[in-house]
């Protein structure tokens, strides 16, 4: 089976399966797994911050940078189609009592003029706006540099902390070009996933000030996220911050390649592509033939969105546009 529902669905091959069975491990919660250790430090130095705290998934990632970030009755503004505000299942409000404040989207991204008008004056009839939540890529868009700089001026003008959710951030560094520290430079704190493109079973890293992962660690121990030999995790994930990050240019090179495919089959307003994914514009029925006539040819696609990782090859392109090329009109 080719399978383009997701990243996420990556196996881990034989070179990481042996970083991870020759970790050195110890009991992490007391500090002393020094592949955790390695892995957190790796991952700041990475994102051009002081810290790094190792997290069992991207959504209490997330979590732990807004409860560390805001109190009871705080707020963060957050963008209506965002994965922290809509397929995080509401942690922050329920476990936080964090208010989100959504935005509508437009072209992948709140404006900024919205974000502005949407920041709370200091008066106790209204929430205490503390957090702007930003993603990098969203739906595969990286962020322009241009707008990151304009929603961090914003942040300084009112007081605001900056969160990254980082999920897919080495796609929009390598997409762009520029180092994953300079996309990040000024944001407070900043979410990765390991096991989106990166190709890791498990994992993602928090990174922030010294002081931010200091509170950030105990929230995770409370959020039951205190992990004892997760060097075994962290060994995975170091192999993907090493081995993994460049080799995404091949994701988005198949995903342009493909999107010619699918532009070719079905008209150029069929789809749009950005990174390592394709977002069909078909109608509900016609997509539906298609997925089924991919199924029948070892193809797996969910919603009408596909997505490009590292266990689809060359060879697995080819058969997949083979296999586009010979569906019936
Ligand atoms: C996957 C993802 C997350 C975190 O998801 P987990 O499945 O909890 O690791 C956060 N944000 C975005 C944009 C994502 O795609």
């Amino acid at each position: 089976m080719i399978d383009l529902r997701s990243d996420t669905v990556t196996q881990p091959g034989p070179a990481m399966r042996a970083a991870m069975a020759a970790a050195e491990v110890g009991d992490d919660v007391y500090g002393e797994d020094p592949t955790v250790r390695e892995l957190e430090a790796r991952a700041a130095a990475l994102l051009g911050k002081q810290a790094g705290l190792f997290a069992p998934s991207g959504t209490q990632s997330n979590l732990l940078a807004l409860l560390t970030h805001c109190g009871r009755g705080d707020e963060y503004i957050v963008g209506q189609q965002a994965h922290t505000y809509r397929f995080e299942g509401g942690g922050a409000a329920a476990l936080g009592g964090i208010q989100p404040q959504p935005l509508e989207m437009v072209d992948g991204c709140m404006p900024v003029a919205a974000i502005e008008q949407a920041v709370k004056p200091d008066d106790f009839h209204f929430a205490r706006t503390r957090v702007v939540c930003l993603e990098n890529t969203h739906g595969g868009r990286p962020l322009t540099a241009a707008y990151c700089e304009a929603v961090a001026a914003l942040c300084e003008r009112h007081g605001l902390i900056l969160h990254m959710d980082g999920a897919r951030l080495f796609n929009a560094a390598v997409d762009g070009a520029v180092t994953p520290a300079a996309l990040v430079a000024a944001c407070d704190s900043v979410s990765i996933c390991l096991s989106k493109g990166l190709g890791a079973p498990v994992g993602s890293v928090l990174v922030g000030s010294a002081d931010v992962i200091a509170q950030a660690r105990r929230w995770r121990k409370m959020l039951g996220g205190g992990m004892r030999q997760a060097g075994v995790l962290a060994a995975a994930g170091l192999y993907a911050l090493e081995h993994h990050i460049d080799r995404l240019a091949h994701d988005h090179q198949r995903a342009a390649a493909l999107a010619g495919s699918v532009a070719a089959r079905f008209g150029d307003d069929a789809v749009e592509v950005a990174t390592n994914m394709l977002h069909l514009t078909l109608p509900g029925d016609v997509y539906e033939r298609l997925a089924r006539h991919l199924a029948a040819h070892g193809i797996r696609v969910g919603r009408p969105r596909w997505v490009l990782h590292l266990d689809v090859g060359d060879d697995d392109l080819a058969a997949i546009q083979a296999a586009l090329a010979a569906f019936p009109a």
